[in-house]
């Protein structure tokens, strides 16, 4: 199949569903299961055309001039010779020089429109990823090809006539010294006209305004998005947010602000802090009611007390299922979503990165423990370096990687793209196994992003930062004669939001007390390791995602209790390493029944990029 079929296949799903009723709406999903499995059938033989098509499409950059390619010499094997294997360290000096302005073709042939930030992050810097028109509309024409099989998955042949709550927010955009727009892959989503006007998912269903969605103040943007949900309870079939952890971020602000927002439906009023002009404007001129003193009762009804089991299903009875990410770190929140939602099925339908699209989850209704995603061939030329068990640091030499057609079920591989808009054998830092293969393609399971130790919300927060900001509160220390011994940490989820917990054990030369540590300066430590953290963190911590941070000081000999027991565990001696978070329930209860004194940090980090 050459890409040229792949595309018309698109093009069959995406006129079939632009008409209407159950006929056309049965071509649309025949159409897509039809280009779901001819994608799926010929996994290389869809790749090399891939590799050779960003390669010729990239042939005059100067990336790919600099490691020897050509339009000569566009095939696999010279292109695995020729390119290394990178990581966003090695093109960062190529995206500085596009931040600021310099628009010739260095990493790819087509104009670049847009940077977007994605969340990870390099020395405390967000990372920023090229995007192109080309890249971006094959990815819309992808989604749109497979939805009509998603939306059958889930709502079965009869379509879903109600409407979808949705907690979907913007971040801030920025404008490069070049002159580009730099922002969130979402940002860019949720701008597009698509989104709103012919997605094949579409969000014309949704409960709330785009002006709703694009205010960047994240208190008016949920404030209003809520407002417009009770309005609408007895329509809503579905609620969607981007990831798990969102929906327990939208609950606790529920918990906070049902009074003012009951107080708005009763009086027919909308809470003056609502400030943004356009979203003002539009909440009054569509949203805003006479007043309904019975809806407020309801409301205030389900969210009163303490008992917020199953408030989804009390405040929108008709609520069918949730769509939330809740693979990877989002697993954590499993339990807290079956809680708030009283066990309406959670359901994940794609894999996705700033960087390129990773795959769909072709069976979404299933347990969410059984989650696979297909990774769909045409969209970036996939390989895959093997990991040894607990090897984070495999550097992946070039002969080590394995295409995707060839990888086996099992085993642990990093995920490495080439993409269309000129990312060439990078690491994406996540690592997936194989679980299965459906036709010649492989599904995978995520199994975790490499390094990170400690992950609360979307921020992700690797054992090199983690050291970082210990090293911070022992600078800050050393004028008290004391000294971290060892540290280890947890992300704690029983606080809403979550927040990161890090035990230390302190060794003090002369007491401490006579030197003055005391509470504040405690305090003091956990504000600066926050200020040190990554800027998604910050980020997090702005947005109210991620609680303050937390110091747990341990009685003296914890550490060396906690190697006693995870040897007499069966972990060998000579190759002991402390973990730097810990997971295990007994480890966290043996940490806990030692810890002297608590302290978090008693103000904001900064939140500068
Ligand atoms: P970003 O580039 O900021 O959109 O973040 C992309 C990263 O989020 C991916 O590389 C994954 O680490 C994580 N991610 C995205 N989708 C999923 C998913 N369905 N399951 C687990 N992790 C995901």
């Amino acid at each position: 199949m050459s890409p040229s079929v792949v595309e018309s296949a698109i093009t069959v799903a995406v006129e079939e569903e632009e008409g209407s009723g159950a006929k056309v709406r049965t071509r649309a999903y025949e159409a897509s299961v039809q280009f779901i499995e001819e994608l799926t059938s010929k996994c290389d033989d869809v790749q090399t055309k891939v590799l050779a098509e960003i390669l010729s499409q990239n042939a005059e950059t100067e990336y790919l001039k600099r490691h020897n390619m050509s339009h000569r010499n566009i095939n696999r094997e010279t292109f695995k010779t020729n390119v290394p294997v990178v990581t966003y360290e090695d093109i960062k000096s190529d995206i500085l020089r596009i931040y600021n302005g310099d628009f010739s073709p260095i990493l790819c042939a087509p104009p670049i429109l847009e940077l977007m930030f994605s969340s990870g992050t390099s020395k405390g810097q967000r990372k920023l990823i090229p995007a192109t028109d080309v890249d971006l509309q094959k990815r819309h024409r992808l989604l749109t090809a497979v939805s009509p099989f998603l939306k059958r998955c889930v709502e079965g042949e009869e379509p879903d006539k109600g409407k979808m709550l949705g907690l979907l927010l913007t971040r801030d955009e920025t404008i490069t010294p070049g002159g580009l727009l730099a922002r969130t892959a979402l940002n860019t989503i949720f701008k597009t006209p698509q989104f709103y006007n012919d997605n094949p998912y579409p969000n014309n269903t949704n409960t709330s305004p785009i002006e709703a969605i694009h205010c960047p103040d994240h208190f008016q943007s949920i404030y209003t998005q809520l407002l417009c949900g009770f309005y609408q309870c007895q329509d809503v079939t579905r609620v969607k947010v981007v990831f798990g952890s969102n929906l327990i971020w939208g609950i606790h602000f529920l918990k906070a602000h049902y009074t003012d927002l009951c107080h708005d439906i009763s009086s027919g009023t909308l809470n003056p802090k609502i400030t943004d002009p356009t979203l003002r404007a539009r909440m009054v001129e569509t949203f805003i009611q006479e007043p309904q003193p019975k809806l407020a009762n309801f409301i205030e009804n389900a969210c009163v007390g303490e008992n917020w089991e199953g408030i989804i299903q009390k405040i929108w009875p008709k609520a069918k299922y949730i769509e939330a990410i809740i693979t990877g770190s989002m697993t954590q929140y499993i339990p807290m979503l079956n809680y708030y939602s009283g066990g309406l099925p959670l359901v994940t339908l794609n894999y996705s990165s700033t960087e390129c699209d990773l795959g769909y989850n072709l069976n979404p209704m299933c347990d969410p423990n059984d989650i696979t995603y297909t990774i769909m061939p045409n969209m970036a030329y996939y390989e895959f370096i093997p990991l040894t068990s607990g090897d984070d640091d495999n550097l992946g030499t070039q002969h080590q990687l394995i295409d995707m057609a060839n990888v086996e079920v099992g085993q642990e591989y990093e995920v490495v793209v080439t993409t269309f808009s000129g990312l060439y054998r990078y690491r994406m830092g996540d690592v997936l196994s194989p679980t299965r293969f459906y036709n010649s393609t492989p599904q995978f399971k995520f199994v975790r992003r490499r390094n990170v130790v400690l992950s609360v919300d979307v921020e992700k927060t690797t054992e090199s930062e983690l050291h970082k900001a210990i090293e911070t509160a022992s600078i800050m220390l050393q004028p008290f004669g004391t000294t971290i011994l060892d540290y280890t940490s947890n992300s704690c989820i029983e606080t809403i939001p979550g927040h990161y917990v890090i035990y230390v054990e302190l060794i003090t030369k002369t007491p401490a007390n006579a030197l003055g540590l005391d509470e504040n300066t405690l305090e003091e430590c956990c504000l600066a390791m926050e200020e040190s953290l990554g800027f998604y963190y910050r980020a997090c911590r702005k947005a109210r995602c991620v609680g303050p941070l937390e110091i747990r000081v341990l009685s003296n000999g914890t550490f060396e209790k906690l190697m006693d027991f995870a040897i007499s565990n069966g972990a060998a001696f000579n190759q002991f390493k402390m973990p730097r978070c810990v997971q295990s329930a007994s480890m966290l209860e043996l940490l806990d029944s030692r810890v002297v004194s608590t302290h978090f940090s008693a103000s904001m980090p900064h939140c500068r990029p």
